[in-house]
């Protein structure tokens, strides 16, 4: 038993629980460990703490996990490991409150380790809930040169270009929320960056105004947007130099890996909330697979416990 472990009905100290007796799970053949408590009476387990608490399949977790950033389908995880897609519709929300934890964790052990970040590319990813006529931006932040995504949200705007009007009739008036949004994210941006930090953002009007208003003290480089290379991936450029490859090669690989964010998809998002849940999920997996951080063996002990959980 943990040494500060208390009754998780009356909270009575470590003193007074004692063993009793085990129990095994048939879930992944583990033999668990029981124990009462002599205050209240109640008995729990070890896997009473457990983020996997009451979950009847343990061991699909680390493979949904790493399928969800390997551009793989919700239906075609489920034949996969053979459960009900519903199953892996619930496993998608429980896999991104752990992934989150954890990425943010990361962030915290990247600053640890490299000191403060000294420069942040920043653009909005779209993409659309349902149809193109309900557009979705997807405000981001990465380090430059290192491609980590330091912050991210989903917000609805309305249909542009030769949908808006159509969108209009369709579904009446979209409201732009990414402007709320991103005042949002740089609000929570000054508690992770350094006053002096350097931005890298193409000329987009808002973020020149945000850039201004919550770190007047940073620098704001300016890059006018290059056509893409091949149609359809905007993301990856035709100049022999991009000065915003970091944020761009991030998006083009948000697109490869989750599978509702490929063009040219009948997998798409439909509710925004699961959309955020997906990308948490790929930053996990995104970050694990860039191998940047030299973690201790308790660090990584300590993620795996958050993570592949069993
Ligand atoms: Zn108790």
């Amino acid at each position: 038993m943990e040494a500060n472990t208390q009754c998780p009905s009356c909270a009575a100290p470590n003193k007074s629980i004692v063993r009793d007796g085990t129990f095994h799970r048939a879930d992944d053949a583990k033999v668990v460990q029981r124990f009462r408590c002599k205050a209240c009476g109640k008995r729990f387990s070890t896997a009473t703490f457990k983020p996997t608490y009451r979950q009847k399949k343990r061991r699909i977790n680390s493979t949904i996990r790493f399928c969800f950033a390997s551009n793989m389908c919700p239906r075609d995880i489920a034949e996969m490991v053979g459960v009900d897609i519903k199953t892996i519709a619930s496993r998608l929300i429980w896999q991104a409150s752990l992934s989150r934890e954890k990425n943010r964790h990361y962030l915290r052990a990247y600053v640890q380790h490299n000191g403060p970040i000294q420069c942040v590319q920043f653009d909005d990813l779209i993409t659309f809930e349902h149809t193109k006529c309900k557009p979705l931006s997807v405000p981001v932040a990465v380090i430059d040169g290192k491609r980590i995504p330091l912050i991210f949200g989903v917000a609805a705007i309305p249909a542009f270009g030769h949908l808006a009007n159509i969108a209009r009739k369709k579904y009446g008036k979209r409201p732009d929320e990414s402007i709320e949004l991103r005042e949002e994210l740089f609000q929570k941006l000054k508690a992770i960056l350094p006053p002096d930090v350097m931005f890298k953002t193409d000329g987009h009007a808002h973020y020149a105004r945000l850039i201004k208003r919550h770190f007047p003290d940073s620098e704001h480089q300016v890059f006018i947007s290059d056509r893409g290379a091949i149609v359809g991936q905007g993301e990856l450029k035709k100049t022999a130099f991009d000065n915003l490859f970091s944020i761009n090669h991030t998006f083009a690989t948000v697109r490869a890996k989750v599978n509702r964010l490929n063009r040219r998809t009948w997998c798409t998002t439909k509710k925004p909330k699961r959309l955020a849940d997906h990308i948490d999920i790929f930053i996990d997996v995104f970050c694990d697979r860039l191998k940047l951080l030299n973690l201790s063996r308790q660090t990584l002990q300590r993620r795996a416990a958050l993570s592949l959980v069993i």
